[in-house]
C-alpha cells in the first residue's frame, strides 16, 4: 500500500468528511494553478475538523487549510500532506440583534447579502471579494476604505493542538493585509457588530463598487487578485504600470493589461510561469525605483 492510501485508509476511520487522494488543487484556486494535494478532505463538522487536526499532528502530516482558494499561488508540485477545506463544516450564519456569527467557510458574498436582507450595515465596501469570511479575517480583507477586522468582535479558533479558543477583538492585532491570529490555527467564525442600514441603499452602493471593480480588474480572466501588497505611500500596480511591465508576460502567465498588480491565467499557465513573472516584476520595480514589492498572495508547497 502507498503512503497516501495509508493515510487514506487511516483518516477514513477518524473522519467522515469525503476524502481525496491526489486531488489537483488548480480545481480549488481562483488562479485556476495547483498540483496535486496528497489528500483532499472536506469535514463535516467542528469535532470532525479536530480529529483531522489530531490525526495530523499525532502522524506528523504537514496540513493547510483552504478557504475559496482565491489569494493563493499553489506549487506544480502541490501540497504534501493533508488539505483541509473547511467550507462545509463552519458554513453556519446567524443573527442577533445588530450581531451576526458567521462561519469561517462562508463566503463574503453570502455574509453581506444576509447582512443586507436585514438591513444591517457595514461589510457593503467588500462586495466582489471572492473569498470566504476565515480567509478574510486571516488577510484581513479589504476594499475601497474597509476592512474585515473593523467590525469583528470576536473570531473563535481551533489553536495547533485542536483546542477552540475565542479571541477578543482587544486581543486581535490587524494592520494592513495581516493580523496576529496564529497561524497554525484554524478559523471557525466570527462575530460582527453592524450598524443599521437601508436595504435598498446598501444594494445600490454594492451594485457601484461591484461596477468599479469591473472596469478596473480583469474578472474574464483566472487570478488570485492584486499579487502585491501595497507599499509604503505607493501604489504597487503604478510601478508595475511605470515600469512598462503590463502585458509583460511568461508562457501563459501575464501581467494583465488592465490592471498592472493583477498577473492572470491566459489559459494553462503553471506556478513557474506566474513565480518567473513576479520575480521579474520584483526585479525591475526594485532597480528602477528602489522598492521592494512584498507578495500579498499566498504561496503554498514552494518549500519556503
Ligand atoms: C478577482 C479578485 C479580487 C480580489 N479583491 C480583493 C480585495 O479587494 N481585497 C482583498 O483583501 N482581497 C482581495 N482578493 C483576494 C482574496 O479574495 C481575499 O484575500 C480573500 O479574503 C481570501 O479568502 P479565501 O477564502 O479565498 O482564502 P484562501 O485563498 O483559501 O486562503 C488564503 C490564506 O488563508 C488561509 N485560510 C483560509 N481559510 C482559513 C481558515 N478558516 N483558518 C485559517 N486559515 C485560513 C489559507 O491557508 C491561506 O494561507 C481578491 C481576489 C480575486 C481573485
Amino acid at each position: 500500500m502507498t503512503e497516501k492510501a495509508y493515510i487514506f485508509q487511516r483518516l477514513k476511520k477518524v473522519s467522515r468528511g469525503n476524502i481525496l487522494i491526489d486531488e489537483p488543487l488548480s480545481g480549488h484556486t481562483s488562479f485556476k494553478i495547483g498540483g496535486p494535494a496528497d489528500i483532499y478532505i472536506q469535514p463535516v463538522d467542528q469535532e470532525d475538523v479536530v480529529q483531522v487536526i489530531e490525526f495530523c499532528n499525532r502522524e506528523g502530516i504537514p496540513r493547510l487549510v483552504i478557504g475559496n482558494g482565491t489569494n493563493m499561488l499553489v506549487s506544480d508540485d502541490g501540497w504534501r500532506g493533508v488539505v483541509i477545506d473547511i467550507s462545509k463544516a463552519f458554513s453556519h450564519l446567524a443573527d442577533k440583534g445588530n450581531v451576526i456569527t458567521a462561519g469561517a467557510g462562508v463566503t463574503l458574498k453570502k455574509l453581506i447579502r444576509y447582512c443586507r436582507e436585514r438591513g444591517l450595515a457595514g461589510l457593503e465596501a467588500l462586495a466582489g471579494i471572492p473569498g470566504q469570511v476565515g480567509g478574510g479575517l486571516v488577510l484581513n480583507a479589504g476594499a475601497f476604505g474597509t476592512e474585515i477586522m473593523e467590525h469583528v468582535i470576536s473570531v473563535r479558533l481551533l489553536n495547533g493542538e485542536g483546542r477552540m479558543e475565542l479571541w477578543k477583538r482587544n486581543e486581535i492585532k490587524a494592520g494592513y493585509r495581516k493580523t496576529n491570529l496564529p497561524v497554525s490555527s484554524i478559523l471557525i467564525e466570527a462575530q460582527f457588530a453592524l450598524l443599521e442600514g437601508n436595504p435598498k441603499a446598501m444594494e445600490m452602493f454594492e451594485d457601484g463598487i461591484l461596477k468599479k471593480r469591473r472596469a478596473k480588474q480583469p474578472l474574464s480572466l483566472p487570478s488570485a487578485g492584486s499579487v502585491f501588497k501595497r507599499p509604503p505611500n505607493d501604489f504597487a500596480g503604478r510601478l508595475i504600470e511605470e515600469a512598462g511591465l503590463k502585458g509583460f508576460r511568461i508562457g501563459d502567465a501575464m501581467v494583465s493589461r488592465k490592471h498592472a498588480n493583477f498577473i492572470v491565467n491566459c489559459h494553462l499557465a503553471s506556478a513557474r510561469d506566474v513565480m518567473r513573472v513576479i520575480e521579474e516584476v520584483r526585479e525591475t520595480v526594485k532597480s528602477r525605483f528602489g522598492v521592494t514589492l512584498e507578495p500579498e498572495i499566498h504561496l503554498i508547497g514552494f518549500g519556503t
